[in-house]
């Protein structure tokens, strides 16, 4: 049987791990001790729901197949070094996704700060009557919104260059700037924040209890807690300089193998791939992956390619029970509260992966 290892368990790593599973021997090699489903973390930093439930075990998500707690230290065509030992293999995938300002993603293997972050996050939040939420992306809007529906009487103010960009309708836009307002949050568009020398900060910079910024726009404002929910970087710091763009993400064939070489891939955020960072394209990039692995290792050549996604969907819930999502169809419809909340508001996918790790209640 033919060994695929695969750097990184996240949305992708996962997704391509359970699609080899059957068929080859799978190594999943992984930093942490379990899988972070950050996408619920959100409502756990308003403190509506704890942090502890989405921290969820990989012990059952292979059927054959092996998790190996190690943070990789190098990969090349032919295997991947862990823990100072190699590790060959027939086929290597590299799925170690991006990193975020704490307290949204864990830094590195560590669970417990991550923990500690979100407990940390939600007590000061619940102490704080004015909240600033920097970076207007579908990150910030969940967070802002998940903030005001659990605190009501809370200042909320969501600041950025625009609400929601990337390749989405206005029409969605303005719906969810509408349920925002009407929610409470104020959104300031056109507002990015400004050092000392009136220059856009760094997405590095932090911000103290009490802060008052400028903004480009002009407009000062002021918060006891800041969250900083812009700044996502590709975690490509396996990969040789040469095989990254300028962003700092690995370049990839159109069967999702790095550029230049024949038995190494990439998927997930880590990837150049022209479609916006989501799980849900890691996932469908992971599917892809998989045959075009199973077809190099019967010695075939690829029967299929990786086609970024043409029509754009996100779902953006506005805490459990309100948002509007577009919907991936002819003529990108948007739809309100009602699906929003049935397809992720209610619990943030939680029960989703919950199956897909196969985790026991
Ligand atoms: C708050 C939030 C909400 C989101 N909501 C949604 C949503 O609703 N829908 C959606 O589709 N997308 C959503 N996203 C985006 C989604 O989370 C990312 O697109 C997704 O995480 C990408 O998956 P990935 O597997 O590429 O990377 P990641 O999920 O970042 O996983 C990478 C994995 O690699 C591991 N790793 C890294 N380096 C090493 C190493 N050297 N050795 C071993 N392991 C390593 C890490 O520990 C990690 O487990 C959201 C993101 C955030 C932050």
């Amino acid at each position: 049987m033919k060994r695929v290892v695969i750097v990184g368990g996240g949305y992708a790593g996962v997704a391509l791990a359970r699609h080899l599973d059957a068929a080859h021997e799978v190594v999943l090699v992984e930093q942490r001790e379990r899988f972070a489903h950050v996408v619920a973390g959100l409502r756990a930093i308003a403190g509506a729901s704890g942090g502890r439930q989405l921290l969820l075990p990989y012990s059952e998500v292979l059927q054959r197949g092996t998790v190996l707690h190690a943070a990789a230290t190098a990969v090349r065509d032919g295997g991947v070094e862990v823990a100072g030992k190699w590790m060959p293999a027939d086929a290597v995938a590299i799925a170690t996704g991006s990193s975020y300002p704490s307290p949204i993603k864990p830094e590195g293997s560590d669970l417990a700060g991550y923990l500690l972050g979100l407990d940390a996050a939600a007590e000061a939040v619940s102490r704080s009557a004015s909240i600033v939420v920097a970076g207007a992306g579908a990150v910030g809007v969940e967070l802002a919104a998940e903030i005001r529906h659990a605190h009501p009487g809370r200042r909320v103010t969501l600041i950025g260059r625009r609400l929601i960009p990337g390749p989405y309708r206005h029409a969605l836009r303005r719906r969810l700037h509408r349920k925002l307002t009407d929610l409470g949050v104020t959104v300031l568009e056109d507002s990015l924040i400004q050092d000392a020398a009136g220059a856009p900060a760094a997405p590095s910079a932090t911000y103290s209890p009490g802060q008052r910024v400028r903004t480009t726009s002009g407009i000062e404002v002021d918060g006891e807690v800041w969250f900083t929910a812009h700044g996502a970087r590709p975690v490509t710091d396996l990969l040789p300089q040469e095989t990254l763009d300028a962003s700092g993400r690995v370049t990839v064939d159109e069967h999702l193998r790095i550029r230049g070489s024949r038995t190494l891939f990439a998927v997930g955020d880590i990837t150049d791939v022209p479609e916006p960072k989501t799980a849900a394209n890691a996932e469908r990039q992971a599917a892809v992956a998989a045959q075009v692995i199973a077809d190099l290792l019967a010695g075939r050549e690829p029967r299929t390619h990786y086609t970024p996604s043409r029509y754009a969907v996100l779902a953006v819930p506005l805490g459990p029970r309100d948002g509007a999502t577009q919907l991936p169809l002819l003529g990108h419809p948007i739809v309100g509260a009602a699906f929003t909340r049935r397809i992720k508001g209610q619990d943030l996918l939680l029960t989703r992966y919950r199956t897909t790790l196969r985790a026991r209640a």
